[in-house]
């Protein structure tokens, strides 16, 4: 059944329902309201407002992700050349999530780009020979693609200590040291952008209902699907219907997938990994740092664990801040249950689950490492970036939850992955997002994708719209260096980035 089918075959309250009030459901709630502003559409948050788990600014690292200084996303081969196809994908992703932005602030949805996106170098920094070779042959590479075309390598430690003072100040001479330096890297307070994008939606009409949690999913005979709510305030229950549910719930995606009885839902788990970051607001320290630093991952450990000193643009106000540090909790938000973890288990991912806790002891070393560590190595950690940083400087806060993504697979059992994963029942009237890498950058992306799934029927009449909000939908700007540049300095002027 298609989803005008869904529409128009029984009387349904909303057309759609999206559960969660992060960035991911604001995306897709802005995105439909532009493709068809008479959609009903409700928003339904179990907190008390928009963006409280892993959306919040403090909940994550604000890295416009591109690709620009993540080495994760560029292997070395074994002759020595990086592969730069993911992080050109990753880049290309979002190319598309500026342009939506950018289309959106033109049009006036989105009030100053400058209280959710701001110009913040990206760079990458690495100490060893081995390791100063790898990222000079890494930007050889990338500035071979327009999307990277501003990259630039040094192993000159005044150059790179007038890119990143904090980062060179204090160090042992003698040490080899190497960055590369992209003045196009962003911060983003994907906060403040979910608040912007939901305030437009529902100014055009969309409802948004906060305290009331989902608590189930059924589906409805004549198609469609019934929502269960549940009010946090009141205890009480209410069923609203929907031709449409996109799951947005974040950490919470697994259980209401399954608890929706897909089949799709069931080759997967989730694995939770908690973080902290080190915080930072003195000015005197702030105002000399003005990049977003990563360096390398420690061996075993996830793409996610890369330490990086970042400088942060929060509510107009300039911090840094530094980590992650991994710890584990078995809730699967910020403000989950204890029970989150052992209440995801089915006999259908118990396998799955068994084969990653087999399969993975790089990962669960790394953790119980980082559970161990004390305050002072962690702190030791940040001497490596800011070999001058002073404790009475900073403080600890703790971060959003990630929920890995466990998936049955064929011959393995179950493997463990770090990207995201769209999950849609086979007649795409229920979709929802699992996963947190490369995260809110691509929300956009990701989102487009959802939109294709669920409202298949619809993407050729809102092909136009979607070719004047996203026009590099579908193309590839790297194939095409003079529009790759001009579509990049059309978004980086609208949004003053
Ligand atoms: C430590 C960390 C660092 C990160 N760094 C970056 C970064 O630098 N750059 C980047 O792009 N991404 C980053 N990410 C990833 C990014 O934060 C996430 O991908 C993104 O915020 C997920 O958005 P979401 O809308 O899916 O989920 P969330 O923001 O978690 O929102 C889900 C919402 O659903 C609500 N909800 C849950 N269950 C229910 C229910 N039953 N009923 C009603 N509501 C419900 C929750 O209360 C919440 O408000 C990071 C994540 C973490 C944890």
């Amino acid at each position: 059944m298609t989803q005008s089918q869904r529409s128009t075959a029984s009387a349904f309250e909303y057309d759609v329902v999206l559960i969660g009030a992060g960035i991911m459901s604001a995306t897709l709630a802005a995105l439909l309201t532009e493709l068809d502003p008479g959609l009903r559409i409700r928003i339904v948050e179990k907190l008390d407002g928009i963006a409280q788990e892993s959306s919040d600014a403090w909940n994550n690292a604000g890295t416009g992700h591109s690709a620009l200084c993540e080495l994760n996303y560029t292997s070395r081969r074994a002759d020595g050349s990086v592969d730069i196809s993911k992080a050109v994908d990753i880049n290309e992703q979002f190319q598309l999530s500026r342009q939506f932005w950018a289309a959106l602030v033109e049009r006036d949805h989105l009030g100053s780009p400058e209280e959710f996106i701001n110009s913040v170098p990206h760079m990458s920094f690495i100490s060893g020979t081995d390791g100063a070779d790898y990222l000079a042959a890494r930007q050889k590479a990338l500035t071979s693609n327009p999307l990277f075309s501003k990259q630039e390598f040094s192993d000159d430690p005044s150059q790179i200590a007038e890119w990143a003072p904090l980062l060179v100040a204090g160090r042992e001479p003698g040490q080899r040291i190497a960055a590369t330096f992209s003045p196009d890297g962003t911060d983003v307070d994907f906060g403040e952008l979910s608040r912007k994008l939901l305030a437009y939606a529902s100014h055009v009409g969309a409802e948004l209902a906060f305290n009331v949690a989902v608590t189930g999913l059924a589906r409805r005979a004549g198609g469609g699907w019934a929502v269960t709510t549940r009010n946090q305030r009141t205890g009480v229950e209410d069923v609203c219907s929907a031709a449409t549910v996109f799951v947005g719930a974040g950490g919470g995606a697994l259980r209401l997938l399954q608890k929706s009885g897909i089949p799709e839902a069931a080759l997967y788990g989730g694995f939770p990994i908690s973080g902290e970051f080190l915080r930072c607001d003195d000015p005197e320290v702030v105002g000399r740092h003005r990049a977003k630093v990563y360096g390398q991952a420690a061996v075993g450990a996830p793409p996610m664990s890369v330490p990086h000193l970042d400088a942060r643009i929060i509510g107009g106000k300039r911090s840094l801040m530094f980590g992650p540090y991994a710890g584990f909790s078995p809730k699967f938000l910020k403000n989950g249950s204890w029970w989150d973890l052992p209440g995801s288990v089915r006999p259908s991912n118990l396998g799955p689950m068994l084969a990653v806790a087999r399969d993975n002891f790089g990962l669960e070393k790394y953790l119980v490492t980082e559970l161990l560590r004390s305050a002072s190595s962690q702190f030791a950690a940040l001497r490596e970036y800011y070999p001058e940083a002073d404790k009475a400087q900073w403080r600890m806060i703790t971060a959003g939850q990630r929920v890995q993504v466990i998936k049955r697979k064929k011959g393995k059992g179950g493997v463990l992955q770090f990207g995201t994963e769209v999950v849609t029942s086979a007649d795409g009237s229920i979709a929802g997002l699992l996963g947190a890498s490369p995260g809110a950058s691509t929300a956009v992306p990701i989102m487009l994708a959802v939109a294709k799934r669920c409202f298949a029927d619809r993407m050729d009449e809102w092909a136009p719209k979607i070719a004047q909000l996203v026009p590099s939908y579908g193309t590839r700007l790297s194939d095409d260096p003079d529009r790759a540049h001009a579509t990049m300095a059309r978004t980086a002027e609208v949004l003053g980035i």
